[in-house]
């Protein structure tokens, strides 16, 4: 069964990788935000990307979901006592990624292409592709201004009180090329359980139109984020954040909605799609291979 999969960072990652244990690798694409990334200490960051290919790859590190296994600190380290910011904590390898993925886009390339030649370097065998190859930029309107976004999440630790969003470039940047394709041979969509306001929405607003069955897994779980400022962000723009918060959200789109257990209750509420009501939480990859199979059973029975 082919499918696309939407994704951010972490926990797009996780059921992305649940997806990847299961299916041939030529039946999964995932589809990743390029919204978070910005240029840092001068070169092109992008960390959904990476926490998608790293998970994919094997090189994640376990513990925090994001940046390398066995990582080590020495190039921050020197940065931040020549003075350098510090607050953006990059690893060694890490490093290694941007400054070579920098390297190559100003060759020329785009995004896409580099993002394949890493892939096939790293032995990732299933598609990953950005969703824009031209810039989109995601800014965060908050009670003490507009923020880019990686000053407000990491910088800032999510503090400022959210109220909206604003998506630079979103207007012109089309899909990748392959992207349309990939969604047009696929049996689904699937919404990993990301954060639907900055990690979501801008892929849905790049691709526009979606001529397929969509299925969302939900990132909250009992009115809580697993990790992340998803719950906040609702809470901040008068919305009780909840699992069927998430499901209006996109409820426009869906033709399923995935809850956890925890969220039992809130399920019979929701009239605008199938539902499937199951455990949603990823600590193993066990339990990533288990919802994906969860999900594709959904899938066909749509
Ligand atoms: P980010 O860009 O790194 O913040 O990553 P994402 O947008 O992909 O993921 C953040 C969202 O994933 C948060 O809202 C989390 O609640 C959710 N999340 C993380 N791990 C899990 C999990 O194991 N299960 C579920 N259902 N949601 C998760």
């Amino acid at each position: 069964m082919k499918i696309v999969a939407l994704a951010g960072g972490v926990g797009g990652a996780k059921l992305a990788h649940g997806f990847a244990q299961i299916l041939p690798p030529e039946d999964l694409t995932v589809i990743v935000n390029t919204g978070d990334d910005f240029e840092h200490l001068g070169l092109t960051i992008c960390p959904d990307l990476d926490t998608v290919c790293y998970t994919l790859a094997g090189l994640a590190n376990s513990d925090t979901g994001w940046g390398r296994e066995n990582e080590t600190w020495n190039t921050i380290s020197n940065i931040e006592k020549l003075g350098g910011p510090n607050w953006f904590r990059l690893g060694d390898q890490d490093f290694a990624t941007h400054i070579e993925r920098t390297r190559r886009l100003k060759e020329g390339k785009s995004l896409s292409q580099v993002t394949r030649e890493f892939c096939a370097a790293w032995g990732i065998k299933q598609t990953v592709l950005p969703m824009s190859d031209s810039s989109v930029r995601t800014m965060v309107s908050t009670d003490k201004g507009e923020l880019a976004f990686q000053e407000y999440f990491v910088h800032r630790h999510c503090e400022p009180d959210v109220k909206g969003f604003r998506f630079e470039g979103i207007e012109v940047a089309q899909p990748v090329p392959g992207a349309r394709d990939a969604i047009k041979s696929a049996q689904a969509l699937v919404i990993c359980p990301s954060n639907p306001w900055v990690s979501i929405d801008p892929i849905l607003r790049v691709l526009k139109k979606i001529d397929k069955p969509v299925v969302a897994v939900s990132p909250i779980i009992g009115g809580k984020t697993v990790k992340g400022p998803a719950a906040k962000m609702y809470a901040e723009m008068g919305i009780e954040p909840s699992a069927l918060a998430v499901a209006e959200h996109y409820h426009n789109l869906l033709a399923g909605f995935v809850f956890d257990n925890q969220d039992r209750q809130l399920s019979d509420n929701f009239k605008k799609g199938k539902i499937l009501v199951t455990d949603t939480l990823m600590h193993s990859p066990a339990d990533r291979a288990r919802l994906a199979m969860d999900v594709l059973q959904f899938v066909g029975s749509l």
